[in-house]
């Protein structure tokens, strides 16, 4: 077995490798760019090397800078995680050709599945069923009309060297198409140096579902079972769990089978994912293979009861697999999801910034990984995860209960997160029913992520919180209003219990909260509530439970009545003005001073995390000045243009 080995990546991957390494009695290196100089993953490891700066092309993609770290510190193996180098096979090379150990398939296997249409033809040819489409590149939008006629609409336009969802684009007609085609091809130059082009058939409403498998270097695959992962926002994964509530044994055991005979017409050996979307009727249809380990390996290891890094690391080190297939048990339902630095109310934009509280949840069943602490930045270098958070329970609905419980316990502040967003998922009737697709966000939350507009029974929660709160925090148990998000609610104190004016019984309500703490907990028609609680000025909280965040003033009846009883302030009008929806790169203003244009047309493209975003004007009108020029960088909220 291996003395030292190098984690060639970041953040929470890092972490995780590392924690398994230490457990096996292996030393770890770090390495690290100049903005992660305190990160956590350097601060964890045994050892640390600065390989460049923050930019991951100059420091995490360069090749050369690992493998010399390799020799200076004497680590004879590198675990790449996910992203970054995972994928390259130059990379598996150059450090074979050093005598440095890759933990991770062979170049060969990796080279075959890097490239989508590539690794198509190969499925097909290992009897794998693939979507149906056309497994050329296509030369120009022309052509790409003609093959998505023959196809039928709707249409996938892919990048073949894609991945991370950039350059892929659905097209419903010609139109979709042209600029579908042009914007796809744009997104996969910039973001991979490589603008091929392919199309398949779109299927409607798919369920992601991918397989696990596990290849020694002695010829032995083995699978292990199947992940969903149908929660996407901009075709990328937010909740995954294991196993899918959607197979039967039969569909579960044909996946199996072809994802091994994929993996075996490569000579796969160490972790990777064979991917399938899968349509109503349970026909399934290979999309990639991954050959790293997956992001959202956590649910599979909590089912299967192993720890796939371990395994990487033992097959890398040349031991066979300790099982076979038919030793293969999975127990109980585990489910994952990503607490990212971004905003569901606005397009799920990246979000930038420190975090100012980070207090994860603990407790049985719970498994957080992440690569941060309280006080890190979350920069616009990298990816905008905070952690991942899994849970497991015997069966799906009590992990779902976990789930609600350990995000309503998660308390993060000082950037926008999604964390009330995945409460309200973990919390919905059809996500709970198991009714998933990869349609879910788009279809659950047709306008983006918004407070709910009516009084729900979170909202009972956080009234009978903000009384609670106000209480502790020195005015003691009193009658009071609420103003919940600006709507008063009487909450009234009788002899030892709450009332809410909305019909409902008193609640005798006890919490142990002191001002200062951000989790309030209290115990209500008998069961234990979490509400997550910021103090602001004036008897004023930000409240948050099961996916519902409100604004609490708290004021006496009287003032209440006073406050009332004025006239409400016009907000100010920004109609007229459109702004930077995120921090990024103003690459192109389209329009002039001047300029009429109408409703839909195209205005500016801003760039973040390598995205191109095209902000389009809302209603017809005449652009009357220019407030940014291209190449500035831009601050959420900047004013690009006003309109007269
Ligand atoms: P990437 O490698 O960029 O992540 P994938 O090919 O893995 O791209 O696809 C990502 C997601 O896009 C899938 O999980 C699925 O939601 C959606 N998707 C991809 N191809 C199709 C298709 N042909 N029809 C419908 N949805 C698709």
């Amino acid at each position: 077995m291996f003395k030292k080995i190098l984690i060639a990546n970041r953040g929470e991957i890092a972490c995780r490798v590392m924690r398994t390494a230490r457990r096996m009695g292996i030393a770890t290196v770090a390495v690290y760019s100049e903005a992660d100089a305190d990160a956590l993953h350097v601060r964890e490891a045994d050892e640390a090397v600065m390989i460049g700066p923050a930019a991951a092309t100059e420091s995490y993609l360069r090749a050369d800078r690992i493998v010399e770290a390799c020799k200076a510190t004497g680590a004879e193996a590198v675990h790449p995680g996910y992203g970054f180098l995972s994928e390259r096979p130059q990379f598996a090379t150059a450090l074979a050709e050093s005598g440095i150990v890759f933990i991770g398939p062979g170049p060969a296997a990796i080279a075959a599945m890097g490239d989508k249409i590539e690794s198509k033809k190969l499925a097909h040819a290992a009897g794998v069923s693939t979507v149906p489409g056309h497994l050329g590149i296509i030369a120009d939008a022309d052509k790409a009309r003609d093959i998505a006629r023959l196809i039928g609409y709707p249409v996938m336009i892919k990048a073949s060297a894609g991945g991370g969802g950039k350059g892929m684009r659905i097209a419903h007609d010609d139109a979709e198409l042209r600029d579908g085609f042009r914007a796809a091809a744009g997104e996969a130059k910039s973001s991979f140096g490589d603008d091929r082009i392919f199309l398949e058939k779109y299927i409607e409403r798919p369920r992601h579902i991918e397989i696990q498998v596990l290849g020694d270097t002695h010829g032995n695959i083995v699978h292990l079972g199947e992940r969903e992962c149908s929660i996407q926002r901009r075709h990328q994964k937010v909740i995954e769990e294991a196993p899918s509530p959607f197979l039967d044994e039969a569909t579960r055991a044909a996946m199996g089978a072809e994802a091994v005979a994929l993996a075996k017409a490569v000579d796969y050996c160490s972790a990777g994912t064979v991917e399938f979307i899968v349509d109503r009727n349970k026909n399934f249809y290979f999309l990639e293979m991954n050959t790293r380990l997956q992001v959202e390996h956590p649910v599979t290891e909590m089912v299967a009861g192993l720890d796939l890094v371990e395994w990487m690391i033992r097959i890398a080190a040349g031991e066979k697999l300790g099982f076979a297939q038919a030793d293969i048990r999975r127990r109980g339902w585990a489910i994952e999801a990503r607490v990212y630095a971004e905003d569901p109310e606005r397009g799920f934009l990246p979000a930038v910034g420190r975090l100012v509280r980070y207090r994860p949840p603990a407790g049985d069943g719970v498994r957080v990984d992440s690569g941060v602490y309280e006080g890190a930045e979350i920069t616009l270098y990298y990816d905008p995860m905070i952690a991942k958070l899994a849970v497991g329970g015997g069966d799906r609905g009590m992990a779902i209960d976990r789930l609600k419980d350990a995000l309503d316990g998660f308390f993060v502040s000082g950037l926008r997160h999604n964390i009330a967003f995945l409460s309200a998922i973990a919390g919905s009737e059809r996500f709970r029913a198991g009714d998933l697709s990869t349609d879910f966000i788009a279809e659950e939350f047709p306008g983006g992520f918004a407070p709910p507009a009516s009084f729900t029974a979170a909202d009972r929660i956080l009234l009978i919180a903000a009384a609670i709160a106000d209480a502790a925090t020195g005015t003691g148990a009193a009658d009071r209003v609420v103003l919940l998000d600006g709507a008063p609610h009487r909450v009234s104190w009788r002899e030892g219990a709450y009332t809410i004016d909305d019909g409902g019984d008193a609640v005798c309500a006890a919490s142990d909260w002191r001002p200062g703490q951000n989790l309030l907990r209290l115990r209500l028609d008998g069961r234990t509530a979490t509400v997550q609680i910021e103090a602001l000025p004036a008897r004023t909280f930000r409240l948050a439970h099961g996916g519902v965040v409100r604004r609490a003033q708290v004021l006496s009846p009287r003032a209440a009545e006073l406050l009332l009883a004025m006239p409400a302030k016009k907000p100010a009008d920004t109609s007229r003005l459109v702004l930077s929806p995120m921090p990024g790169l103003l690459t192109s203003i389209i329009v002039g001073e001047g300029q009429e244009v109408k409703a839909g047309e195209p205005l500016a493209i801003v760039e973040a995390m390598k995205m191109e975003n095209v902000l389009r004007a809302e209603r017809d009108g005449r652009v009357a000045k220019l407030c940014a020029h291209n190449g500035d960088s831009l601050t959420v909220d900047q004013v690009i243009l006003e309109f007269e």
